[in-house]
């Protein structure tokens, strides 16, 4: 049987459309770093002050109720980092231990940042555009050498441990989205998900193969768990499947035949 040409799917565009995505997000670092920062988070709550990234970290968390990892899978600029750098990179993160260090690491970043509130004496202020200059977060070499050295930390962190290990093991900012996903979840929202046909599945591997964060996907079709605390729902499976078995879906809405 000829192969389907998935060249001319909407899901293969949608996949070229992530992958520009991706790449603007990641040339857009020197602007936006400031507004992402969990670090810079932390130095304006030494002050008193909500940052642009304190901000977006809300959003972030409201959205994870309807949409899970949505932010990893198609904006955030470290998982861009990490994804660019994919060729490089062969292995694929196993399940265990080191995937819950996340959620310590955010659970201390949550506590730290409330105990510099607290220090400071309180919430005084808010400035979306703290720490940059004129909106723009990278403004000196030195600057630009901090950044330039913590994305290599990135990097390499996921060159040592696998596909977007940084987002498997340590990002703090995926404990806060996991835990958003597992709220709305529990409250029954209509929530964006992976739904599969199961019984299309000819059992080729590519989805896992593709996968971006390493998941052995091909395992969820069959089991009929397509929920994974560690899916950041960028459609790639779906994108990739030759026999169209995966799907974006809403909570309740059946796979259409
Ligand atoms: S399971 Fe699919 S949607 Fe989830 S991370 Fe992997 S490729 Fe992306
Ligand atoms: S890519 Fe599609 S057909 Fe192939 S194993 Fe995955 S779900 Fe099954």
């Amino acid at each position: 049987m000829a192969e389907p040409d998935q060249s001319q799917t909407p899901e293969s565009s949608r996949l070229r459309i992530r992958r520009w995505i991706l790449i603007i997000t990641f040339l857009l670092i020197p602007v936006t770093i400031f507004y992402i920062s969990p670090i810079v988070i932390m130095m304006g709550a030494s002050e008193g002050i909500v940052t642009g990234s304190f901000l977006l970290y809300i959003i972030l968390f409201v959205l994870s109720l309807f949409a899970g990892r949505i932010w990893c899978g198609w904006l955030c600029p470290m998982g861009a980092c990490q994804e660019i750098g994919s060729p490089l990179i062969k292995k694929t993160v196993k399940e265990g231990w080191p995937n819950w260090i996340k959620y310590g690491i955010t659970v201390l970043w949550i506590a730290a940042i409330a105990r510099a509130f607290l220090a400071a004496g309180g919430m005084k202020g808010i400035d979306p555009l703290y720490g940059t200059v004129y909106g723009v977060s990278i403004s000196s070499v030195q600057v630009l050498m901090i950044v330039v050295m913590i994305f290599a930390g990135i990097f390499i962190v996921a060159f040592l441990t696998g596909r977007r290990g940084f987002c498997h093991i340590l990002c703090p900012i995926a404990g806060i989205m996991v835990a958003g996903r597992k709220i709305g979840n529990f409250l029954g929202l209509s929530t964006l998900h992976l739904s599969a046909a199961a019984d299309r599945c000819i059992d080729c591997m590519t989805c896992s193969e593709k996968c971006p964060m390493g998941l052995d996907v091909h395992s969820m079709v069959r089991s009929g768990k397509m929920e994974c605390p560690d899916c950041i729902l960028c459609a790639t499976c779906a994108d990739v499947c030759p026999e169209g078995v995966i799907r974006y879906s809403t909570k309740g809405k059946k796979f259409p035949d």
